[in-house]
């Protein structure tokens, strides 16, 4: 136990991705090239708009490409932040193709530092792009396989929109103007709580959603999360996105059993903050996740009481038919009941979508996302102590 906890505080004070340009937003640029290159405030503005459209609108990788900014500065940049494509994109470690057309990608940020994304297009063009807001989890939610793995470290904000770039890379999705574009939404879905991690989820959302940015709208950016209630005032007022609440049960003693934090932040105060959720409103409704269960929360008796539950709240509801992962301790409910408890929800007046699972085939489905980060860090210590 001693030894995780300390692998955990010493891979979290890693050093990130050397020091670029990625990732940071539009104030920190600035500030980053007035250090740098001495450029006075007007100036430094200047450049970072350039630079942000070169980078997040071309997706250039090399900064020879920046053809409206002038050759000496090129040369500098070049020289001060090297190769643009060796720091820019995580390493694809591995990608595995779907026969339902998602795309799991494994990323590779620094040794031993792992996390998935999942790209699931939509009928038409149309995707949305799940992306990982830490390599692990602190939170233990028993349905879920990536809160078996510890937190590893958070991911930076050029981690995290780095899994656009790199998606939008392998999709051929340059520039992020063009119309027709496939990946048209961000949901954060993948590993980790992303409330836990707000102030680089924060600066994410920023630069992904910046027109000069990847010009993905705050509307089309969904955060989800497991109800860390301190925090979710602050992501509306920040952010704008939409917000996703997994809440998979209707009283609190069976939600400590599947979501553990509900302990410290029970429904009543859950629901209290998704009723003052910034900006909530019929336009922009909440949605609520419920992982269906057989024989645990997919009763019709449970159906009923959410609806009374959600009640005054501007809300969708998606059932998740459970998936399943090695040994995980759960079945999922049958699928006569999820139709039964989705209309029973629907007759009250709320959008019920079943969620169809997407890349099964290939582990990429909601909750079956986890890498071996911590057992490869575990057995590198264990290599450097036998040397
Ligand atoms: N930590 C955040 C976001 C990542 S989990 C959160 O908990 O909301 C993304 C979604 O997948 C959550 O709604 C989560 O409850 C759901 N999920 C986790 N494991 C699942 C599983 N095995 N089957 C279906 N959905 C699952
Ligand atoms: Fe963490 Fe979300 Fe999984 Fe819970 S459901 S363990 S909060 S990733």
């Amino acid at each position: 136990m001693t030894v995780s906890l300390d692998l955990n505080t010493a891979a979290r004070n890693l050093p990130d991705t050397p020091k670029g340009l990625i990732g940071l937003t539009r104030e920190k640029m600035a500030t980053q090239l007035s250090d740098d290159f001495g450029l006075d405030s007007k100036q430094a503005r200047m450049r970072t708009s350039q630079i942000f459209r070169w980078l997040y609108n071309f997706g250039v990788t090399d900064f020879g490409s920046m053809s409206n900014v002038s050759k000496n500065l090129k040369a500098s940049l070049t020289q001060r932040y090297g190769q643009l494509s060796e720091i820019a994109r995580p390493e694809i470690a591995e990608r595995q193709i779907s026969t339902d057309g998602t795309r799991k990608y494994l990323l590779r940020f620094a040794p031993g530092i792992e996390a998935e994304c999942v790209f699931i297009p939509d009928v038409g063009r149309s995707g949305a792009l799940c992306v990982s807001s830490q390599v692990g989890c602190t939170l233990n939610c028993t349905f879920c396989h990536t809160g078996t793995q510890k937190l590893v470290r958070n991911l930076t904000p050029a981690e995290i929109v780095g899994q656009v770039m790199v998606v939008k890379d392998d999709l051929e999705e340059w520039p992020s103007t063009e119309h027709g574009r496939q990946l048209t939404n961000i949901v954060f879905m993948g590993m980790g709580e992303p409330l836990y991690n707000l102030d680089n989820v924060s600066e994410a959302i920023e630069i992904i959603s910046d027109n000069e940015g990847l010009g993905i709208s705050r509307r089309r950016i969904t955060v989800s999360t497991s109800g860390i209630v301190p925090e979710m005032e602050r992501l509306g007022e920040e952010t704008q996105a939409m917000l996703a609440i997994s809440l998979h049960a209707t009283n609190d003693d069976l939600r400590d059993v599947l979501v553990p934090i509900n302990r410290k932040y029970p429904l009543a105060q859950l629901l209290e903050a998704c009723r003052t959720y910034p900006g909530v409103s019929n336009a922009r409704r909440i949605t609520f996740e419920y992982v269906m269960l057989k024989g645990v929360n997919d009763s019709k008796a449970e159906a009923r009481k959410l609806v009374s539950l959600l009640k005054g709240i501007p809300a969708k509801i998606n059932l998740i038919p459970f998936n399943p992962w090695p040994d995980s301790p759960y079945e999922c409910s049958d699928w006569e009941t999820i139709e039964e408890f989705a209309d029973i929800v629907n007759r009250a007046g709320y959008a019920s979508p079943i969620r169809t699972p997407r890349g099964r085939d290939i582990a990429a489905a909601c909750g079956q996302l986890k890498t071996e980060s911590i057992k490869q860090r575990a057995s590198e210590r264990r290599k450097e102590a036998l040397t």
